[in-house]
């Protein structure tokens, strides 16, 4: 890794009950602790409980996001949240482009360009999903999948903005299955990524954009994933509620 800030966000899907969510909040910033300060640490939960575990956050230093936001900022717009509204409640992120609503929603490249454009609106950080189905690994497109995918992701952003995004290479095929991919895989998506950012805006935003892997990271994988040079942390559903796996990954994401 290089010295780039390392980052891991927690994507806990639809998963928990309230109690539960603030409780899993509240040891996860205690068994963190110092760490948060040299990794940027983020917490995606279920919309309805963005507020409880927004309060339990305060002042431990571990970010708060939405798991998706509305490409409109506002209006007649049934069953959305705003990026405003995400940002309302002490949000200061969102992800934008996950798998499971890209495939099970049909969220297409044009819908999660707008829904960039309107977190970065909202002042929120966009964590932008990008990743290749196993079809698409097979038939040996991958790269270009993922190419097309962060080229529609940023399209008309300046530098300034895609500085402040973050970029998550999430092959499907890795997302909940408990299959990684290697970190050589891994490295040469994330290579292609830094490269595309050289292309599009210059080698110095390249060099300074986190982009990180998602896909079945755990405790036991998370050092060897993170140790690939242009992997800048990750982003972790299932062991994200987990206290201790999570803070071991956040952990490794400091020593990488
Ligand atoms: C995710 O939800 O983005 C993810 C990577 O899930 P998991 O870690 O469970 O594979």
């Amino acid at each position: 890794m290089s010295n780039r800030r390392p980052y891991v966000g927690g994507n806990w899907k639809m998963h928990g009950e309230l109690a539960g969510a603030v409780e899993v909040t509240d040891n996860v910033a205690a068994a963190i602790g110092e760490a948060a300060e040299a990794v940027e640490v983020t917490l995606f939960p279920p919309f309805p409980y963005l507020q409880a575990v927004g309060d339990a956050l305060r002042q431990c230093g571990i970010g708060l996001g939405g798991q998706d936001c509305s490409p409109h900022l506002e209006g007649a717009h049934t069953g959305q949240t705003s990026p405003a509204m995400i940002a309302d409640l002490g949000g200061s992120a969102a992800l934008i482009g996950h798998s499971e609503r890209r495939n099970e929603l049909g969220e297409p490249d044009a819908l999660i360009a707008a829904k960039t454009r309107a977190a970065l609106a909202a002042s929120l950080q966009p964590v932008v999903c990008v990743g290749e189905t196993m079809g698409e690994r097979e038939a040996g497109i991958a790269l270009q999948v993922v190419e097309r995918q962060v080229r529609a992701a940023l399209e008309g952003l300046s530098g300034a903005q895609v500085g402040t995004s973050v970029l998550a290479y999430e092959p499907v095929w890795a997302i909940g299955t408990g299959i990684t991919a290697t970190p050589d895989d891994a490295q040469s998506a994330h290579s292609m990524i830094r490269s595309l950012l050289g292309e599009l805006y210059d080698d110095e935003l390249a060099d300074s954009v986190r982009i990180i892997y998602g896909g079945s990271v755990k405790a036991a994988n998370a050092a060897e994933l993170f140790s690939a040079p242009d992997v800048d942390g990750g982003l972790i559903g299932g062991a994200s509620l987990k206290v201790d796996e999570f803070a071991s990954i956040c952990r490794a994401a400091v020593s990488a």
